[in-house]
């Protein structure tokens, strides 16, 4: 990718600002790994991560360490590690990957952040089916390997409509956390607090989606590659005052660039849809091949999977439990579709791009025919890559390239 290597990415001020947040994010659950002073949990990006925060927990995501696995290409050389002991190579990328790596005793903590050593030591750990199986064996490894218990909640999967029936169960489930909780956190659970939690949750979620929705100005002023890392603090941070400052902070930058009309690329001819996973170890030559086709990757599932507008502090877990219930991954093939078509339209898209994850499944949406089906309806064509989230093996950088470029070569002749 030499010509890529020349293409130089604009870089938002703001994103110090979040790096900034994810540094002090690790710090505190490091200090408090090493010294006690606050117990641990661990939980799946979309778990309740509303109800340990308020509990007193602080909560750390596996998943968050599994991509700066794949994004600072890390990853392909220790999943075989895991293979050895029984996960399969077929099986999430980000499991096998982080599995690895604690068999390896290695981290990217590590060379980023001076002084931590790797990931924070877990008091409990709490997972969501709701995204996929796999976190649960992932959480029961590492519930075996630490000696503490792994509870969580056993979510529905191809939901067509979201009812009251799936809303009660979850929710159910979600209370039943509560005394194994106490019991590791040695408190009494407090509605008020979880109210509370709830509330900055949904003021965080209602930030990024306000975040994500700039991107529909032309030209965009944000990729779906910077909103891969930009998205951080929605995924960790949620429930926190200081998340929702960071978002702040992007948001006034973004809008600044809308009335400025700068785009995050220059010359932005077209705007493309991402669908799937990131191929974590290539965000830099994808940002760059696309940048150097005049192509703005603006939108993406991905990104989207962070806003969680159905929470209510007025009513914390049903609309915890129709939240998490309601995310794209969670649903049928009909609701997915439709959700798919009001992203392109509302950000004028001219073409979309599958990625299929050969790990994930679960976020690789091309292998039941929907792009013919959305082509069909829409006009809009679109393209899949295949590729992984993090096993560089899965993937073929010049056969990426040559297809992208061809694809964009035909959305030229279609305009
Ligand atoms: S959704 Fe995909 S990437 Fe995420 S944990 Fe599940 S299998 Fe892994």
């Amino acid at each position: 990718m030499s010509e890529e290597k020349k293409i130089k990415l604009k870089r938002l001020e703001s994103s110090k600002v979040l790096g900034k947040f994810m540094a002090d994010y690790y710090y505190e659950l490091d200090r408090a790994a090493k010294t006690g002073e606050r117990k641990i949990a661990w939980c799946t990006s979309v778990g309740p991560a509303e109800i340990l925060r308020a509990m007193g927990f602080l909560v750390y995501f596996p998943e968050t360490h599994s991509a700066m696995l794949g994004s600072s290409r890390m990853a392909t050389e220790l999943i075989p590690k895991a293979n050895a002991v029984g996960y399969s190579p077929d099986i999430c990328s980000y499991l096998t990957a982080d599995i690895g790596a604690y068999l390896e005793k290695v981290s990217p903590l590590a060379k980023i952040f001076d002084g931590i050593e790797g990931p924070p030591k877990p008091d409990v750990l709490v997972f969501n089916t709701n995204q996929c199986r796999d976190v649960q064996d992932w959480f029961n490894f590492y519930g075996q390997e630490y000696d503490v218990p792994v509870i969580g909640v056993h979510s529905y999967v191809g939901v067509q409509e979201v009812e009251a029936a799936h809303v009660d169960a979850i929710a159910r489930q979600m209370q039943d956390l509560i005394p194994p909780l106490e019991r590791v956190i040695g408190q009494k659970f407090d509605l008020e607090r979880l109210k509370e939690t709830v509330a900055l949750s949904r003021e965080c979620s209602d930030l990024w989606k306000q975040v994500l929705d700039t991107a529909a100005a032309v030209p965009s002023p944000l990729t779906f590659f910077d909103g891969t890392t930009l998205m951080g603090a929605a995924v960790v941070g949620r429930g926190t005052q200081a998340a929702n400052d960071c978002y702040r902070t992007l948001l006034a930058e973004l809008n600044q660039r809308i009335t400025d009309k700068e785009g995050a690329i220059d010359g932005e001819r077209y705007r493309i849809y991402w669908d799937g996973m990131p191929v974590w170890g290539r965000l830099s030559a994808h940002a760059k091949l696309f940048a150097g086709l005049q192509t703005t990757v603006l939108a993406s599932t991905y990104c989207n999977s962070w806003i969680f507008s159905a929470l209510d502090p007025d009513d914390p877990f049903n609309s915890m439990a129709r939240a998490y219930t309601e995310l794209f991954i969670v649903r049928a093939d009909a609701p997915k579709e439709a959700y798919i078509r009001n992203m392109l339209d509302f950000f004028k898209v001219d073409g979309i791009i599958y990625h299929d994850a050969k790990t994930c499944p679960n976020n690789s949406n091309c292998r039941y025919g929907m792009p013919q089906r959305i082509e069909k309806l829409t006009g809009i064509p679109s393209l899949t890559i295949n590729g992984d989230l993090n096993d560089l093996r899965l993937i073929s950088d010049e056969q990426t390239k040559t297809n992208v470029e061809a694809f964009i070569e035909q959305l030229a002749e279609n305009k």
